[in-house]
């Protein structure tokens, strides 16, 4: 006996009114986006290991326990995404994009991360990106944070969902502030969880945003960054949330925020809500100076964020926000000559613009209740009679009425309403 094969762990087989609301995340973000006037990449969804190695740090999580990596048949070792930024700063390097700095990215797609499958967290999830490679001013973060609280209300969720802030200070004062962390957390090692004694050395930032309770106590009293903030980090703070300000953009100061990769500076945020249970974060970001030199690239500043589109999805469902289009009009051919006729009618009519319903089988009654189904105003109706008239009986669904028009009426009658 023939077995099917299972889907793979961790993936999703989106459909109906789920897709139309990943349908609806995508194309409110390609509209935004243009106002923005952001442009459009597509991206290789592999890239040779190292992009990812050595952009996102050995010791993140995401390349010591999530990344899918394998040989291909050349024996190069290659990894499918985990992430966007370090893919786009390759090719802003590679291609020499660099004439075109500052450089506005948009872009969306799938991602790969071997991670404890749950809701909202998948071993192959989607995100849409935006990217502002080579401008260091605090402007870059300001439009970039604006863009997605705009993208937020579009989609009808933006309430309940806030803008958590943060400055991780330049690499002077992370660096004091990172050594002030190994210090404090080394006096309470013995009582951090086994993954936090781990990290203590190679990424103590880290611990701040631990889940574990066992943590909790020791992250919340940690030193705070804003005592080794440096006079220029914190005018570029500044200069972000007063543009925040001026385009009254709501934000919570969230000093103990930081991004999980190694190469943030200065702004980091997430936008979070506690409607998606333990899977809040919805869009998160900062600025990474440090990433283009980490791929042997020239020194160049810059700022994005990511946010999971299947989040967003689950957010914009429960608003109650999503339906599968309606019909304008269902078609009921009746006989075999009404079927092929039919077929031109329903090319004609979706030629100007009409969304048209037309089964390929089933009796007039089964027909009737399928037009009903598709949310149509009007369905034509069909038989030998009409055909030979080049006529169609239009029936109003909502008032019952009827009355028979020539084909060529028929656009206008229906378009008009
Ligand atoms: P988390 O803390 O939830 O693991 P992260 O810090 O790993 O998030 P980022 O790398 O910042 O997440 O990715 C940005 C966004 O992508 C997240 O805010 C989330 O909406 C989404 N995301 C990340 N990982 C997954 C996943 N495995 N499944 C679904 N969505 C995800
Ligand atoms: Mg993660």
């Amino acid at each position: 006996m023939n077995t099917t094969p299972q889907a793979i762990r961790g993936t999703q087989d989106i459909f109906g009114a789920e897709a139309e609301a990943f349908a609806r995340v995508v194309q409110t973000f390609e509209r935004v986006r243009r106002l923005y006037r952001f442009r459009r990449a597509e991206m290789p969804v592999f890239e040779k290991t190292a992009v990812f190695s050595r952009s996102l740090g050995e010791t993140t999580d995401v390349v010591s326990k999530e990344m899918y990596s394998f040989d291909d048949r050349g024996g190069e070792s290659l990894t499918l995404r985990p992430e966007f930024t370090a893919g786009i700063a390759r090719a802003y390097i590679t291609n020499g994009w660099q004439q075109h700095a500052p450089l506005k990215l948009a872009t969306h797609g799938p991602l790969f991360r071997y991670e404890r499958p749950q809701k909202g967290r998948y071993r192959q999830f989607h995100q849409i990106d935006a990217e502002v490679i080579g401008a260091g001013e605090p402007a870059a973060d300001v439009e970039l944070l604006v863009m997605a609280d705009h993208l937020l209300k579009e989609l009808g969720i933006a309430d309940g969902v806030t803008l958590q802030l943060n400055t991780l200070g330049d690499a002077a004062s992370r660096d004091a502030w990172r050594a002030a962390l190994v210090e404090y957390f080394r006096a309470h090692a013995a009582d951090l969880s086994e993954d936090s004694q781990d990290r203590l050395e190679r990424n103590p930032l880290r611990i701040l945003d631990s889940k574990d309770p066992r943590d909790r106590p020791f992250a919340d009293a940690a030193p705070r960054i804003d005592d080794y903030l440096s006079a220029e980090a914190q005018d570029f703070f500044g200069a972000v949330t007063q543009g925040l300000e001026a385009a009254a953009v709501a934000h919570t100061r969230a000093p103990a925020l930081v991004r999980g990769l190694d190469y943030y500076r200065h702004t980091a945020f997430e936008f979070v809500t506690d409607r998606l249970g333990a899977q809040g974060t919805v869009l998160g970001g900062g600025r990474y100076d440090g990433l283009m030199e980490a791929l042997g690239g020239p020194a160049t500043p810059a700022v994005g964020w990511a946010a999971g589109i299947e989040r967003l999805a689950m957010l914009v469902a429960d608003a109650g926000e999503v339906a599968e289009a309606k019909a304008d009009v269902a078609i009921i051919p009746l006989g075999p000559a009404a079927d092929t006729a039919c077929l031109g009618l329903a090319a004609t009519l979706r030629r100007s613009g009409l969304a048209v319903d037309m089964g390929y089988r089933g009796n007039m009654k089964k027909r009737m209740s399928r037009a009903n189904d598709s949310g149509a105003r009007f369905a034509l109706i069909v038989g030998d009679e009409e055909l030979a008239a080049g006529e169609a009986m239009v029936k109003d669904l909502v008032s019952g009425e009827q009355e028979r028009l020539p084909l060529h009426a028929i656009p206008a009658r229906i378009g008009v309403r």
